[in-house]
C-alpha cells in the first residue's frame, strides 16, 4: 500500500510550495487507497516554534489535507535515531571520529585547496583506538569509490560519484542526531514508500539512499518536483505577494480552489483546469508533473476560485461573507445571515473572491437609518420624493415578495405613472442600498426581505 508523508520544518507559516508539496503528497496516496501522514521535522531546535507547528497545522487543515494517523514529531524520536546509529556503527557503515572542531575545518580547508572530499582520518583506523567516552561525532562512513543512482519519478535518473559527497555526521558530539539520519529511520519506521518533495531536497536523497542500502532497508521512491516561481519566472519571494497559505484564505479564495489550482501548478492531466478532489485524487500521477518550474499566475487562481465560489453552497457561502462583514463591522445582527443568503445567488456568479463577495452584497448588512450623501438627498426630494412613496405603498400591498412578483410590481407602478423605469430605479436605489454596489431594484428588495425594504424606504423619505 502506498503511504506518503509531509514533512515541514516548523519555522515559519505554511507556505504554499509547502502546501502544493503536501496536496501532491495528499493525492497520491488518496487516488491509490493509501495513506496520508504527517511529520514535523523540529529537529533544528533554535529554530522550530510552537507558532509554526499550529501555523502549519491550522494551513492543512484551512486546505482540508488531514493526515490518516497522528502526526509524528521527530524530535521525540532522538532516541530511536541514536539506536540505529548503533547498528550502523556495529556493522561498519558508520565510525566515531575524533578529530576536534578546528582540526575538523583545517583539514576540510587542505581538502578544498586540493579539490578533493573531505576525509576524516578516523574513516580508516580502528574502532578500538578511540575512546568513546571522549567527545566525538559518528559519521557514516560512506562506499568509495561507488556510485549512487537514483531513480527519480520526475527527475528521471540522477546519479553522484561518492567521492563528491563526504562522510556526513550522524550524531553530533552533543549526542544529537542530524538531519539526513533522522529522515531515513522516520520514513522507514512509518512505512514511507513514496517521498515526493521539493527538488531542493535531490542531493539529500543520495545520502540517504545509501543510508538505507546501509541499512538494508528498501529504499522509498523519489519525486523531487520543482519549486514554484514568481509570475515573472524568478524564484518565489515576498515582492510577487502572497506566500502563506493564511493570506490566501484572507484574501478571499476558498480551500477548494486553491487544491484546484495548486494541484495545477507544475501537474497536469490532459487540457483539465477544473476539476473536483475526487478528479485530482483519481488522475494524479507524477508522470503529469513537469520538470520546469511551475510559475503563479493570480489570474488563473482568480478564475480557479470564481468556478468554486459558483458551486459553493449558499449557506457556507453566507457565512464566510458573514465572517467578512463581521471583521470590517466588528458585529452583527440578527438577520444578516438570511439576508445575505438571500442576497448571495445575485452576486455569486460576477465574485471573484469571498471579500468581492462581501463588498456586493455590503448592502444588506447596513444598518437603518441609512447615510444617504448629497447627492442621494437632493434625487429623493419633491416630485420623486412622492413618487417613492407610492411606489413604497404599492409594494407594501404585493401578496408576494420574490423576485419575479416585484419585478412585476414595479412594472406595472412604471406604466400606470407613466414614466420610464429610470425615474425610478436611481432614486430607489440610493434609498435602498445608499450608494453601495448592488444588484437590480427587485433583487435588492428580495433580499433585504419585505420590513427591511419598506423600512429603508420610510427612512429615506423622512
Ligand atoms: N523538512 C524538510 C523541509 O521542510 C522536508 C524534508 C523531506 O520532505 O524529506 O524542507
Amino acid at each position: 500500500p502506498v503511504v506518503t508523508r509531509f514533512a515541514p520544518s516548523p519555522t515559519g507559516s505554511l507556505h504554499i510550495g509547502g502546501a502544493r508539496t503536501a496536496l501532491f503528497n495528499y493525492l497520491y496516496a488518496k487516488g491509490r487507497g493509501g495513506k496520508f501522514l504527517i511529520r514535523v521535522e523540529d529537529t533544528d531546535r533554535e529554530r522550530s516554534t510552537d507558532n509554526a507547528v499550529k501555523a502549519i497545522f491550522d494551513g492543512l487543515s484551512w486546505l482540508g489535507l488531514t493526515a490518516d494517523e497522528e502526526p509524528v514529531f521527530q524530535f521525540a524520536r532522538a532516541d530511536r535515531h541514536r539506536e540505529v546509529v548503533q547498528t550502523l556503527l556495529a556493522t561498519g557503515h558508520a565510525y566515531r571520529d575524533y578529530t576536534s572542531a578546528e582540526e575538523t575545518g583545517r583539514l576540510r580547508d587542505e581538502a578544498k585547496a586540493a579539490r578533493t572530499a573531505f576525509e576524516s582520518p578516523w574513516r580508516d583506523r580502528a574502532p578500538a583506538e578511540g575512546d568513546p567516552a571522549l567527545p566525538h561525532v559518528v559519521r557514516f562512513r560512506r562506499p568509495l569509490p561507488a556510485t549512487v543512482v537514483v531513480e527519480d519519478q520526475v527527475q528521471g535518473s540522477v546519479s553522484w560519484s561518492t567521492s563528491d559527497l563526504d562522510d556526513l555526521v550522524l550524531l553530533r558530539s552533543d549526542g544529537a542526531p542530524t538531519y539526513n539520519l533522522a529522515v531515513v529511520v522516520d520514513d522507514h519506521d512509518m512505512g514511507v514508500t513514496h517521498v515526493i518533495r521539493g527538488d531542493d531536497h535531490l542531493n539529500n536523497a543520495a545520502r540517504q539512499s545509501l543510508i538505507y542500502d546501509a541499512l538494508d532497508w528498501p529504499r522509498p521512491v523519489f519525486a523531487h518536483i520543482p519549486l514554484i516561481h514568481g509570475p515573472d519566472g524568478a524564484k518565489l519571494s515576498k515582492r510577487h505577494g502572497a506566500q502563506a497559505v493564511h493570506e490566501y484564505a484572507e484574501m478571499g479564495y476558498l480551500p477548494e480552489a486553491m487544491r484546484n489550482y495548486l494541484a495545477r501548478l507544475g501537474w497536469s492531466h490532459g487540457d483539465h483546469e477544473l476539476f473536483n478532489d475526487a478528479e485530482a485524487a483519481e488522475w494524479f500521477d507524477l508522470a503529469g508533473v513537469g520538470k520546469a518550474p511551475a510559475r503563479l499566475d493570480f489570474d488563473k487562481l482568480a478564475h480557479v476560485n470564481a468556478h468554486w465560489i459558483r458551486l459553493a453552497d449558499e449557506g457556507h457561502l453566507a457565512r464566510l461573507a458573514l465572517d467578512a462583514h463581521v471583521a470590517r463591522n466588528g458585529g452583527a445582527s440578527e438577520g444578516d445571515e438570511d439576508r445575505l443568503r438571500r442576497a448571495l445567488p445575485f452576486v455569486k456568479d460576477r465574485a471573484k473572491t469571498t471579500i468581492e463577495l462581501a463588498d456586493q452584497t455590503a448592502f444588506v448588512i447596513k444598518r437603518r437609518p441609512l447615510e444617504l450623501d448629497e447627492k442621494a438627498r437632493a434625487m429623493l426630494a419633491g416630485e420623486t420624493a412622492e413618487r417613492i412613496a407610492r411606489v413604497r405603498d404599492r409594494l407594501a400591498s404585493s401578496a408576494d415578495w420574490d423576485v419575479i412578483a416585484l419585478e412585476a410590481e414595479l412594472k406595472a407602478f412604471a406604466e400606470v405613472e407613466g414614466v420610464g423605469f429610470g425615474k425610478i430605479g436611481p432614486p430607489m436605489r440610493a434609498a435602498l442600498s445608499g450608494g453601495s454596489p448592488s444588484p437590480d431594484i427587485a433583487r435588492i428588495l428580495a433580499a433585504l426581505g419585505r420590513d427591511e425594504s419598506l423600512g429603508r424606504l420610510d427612512d429615506a423619505l423622512q
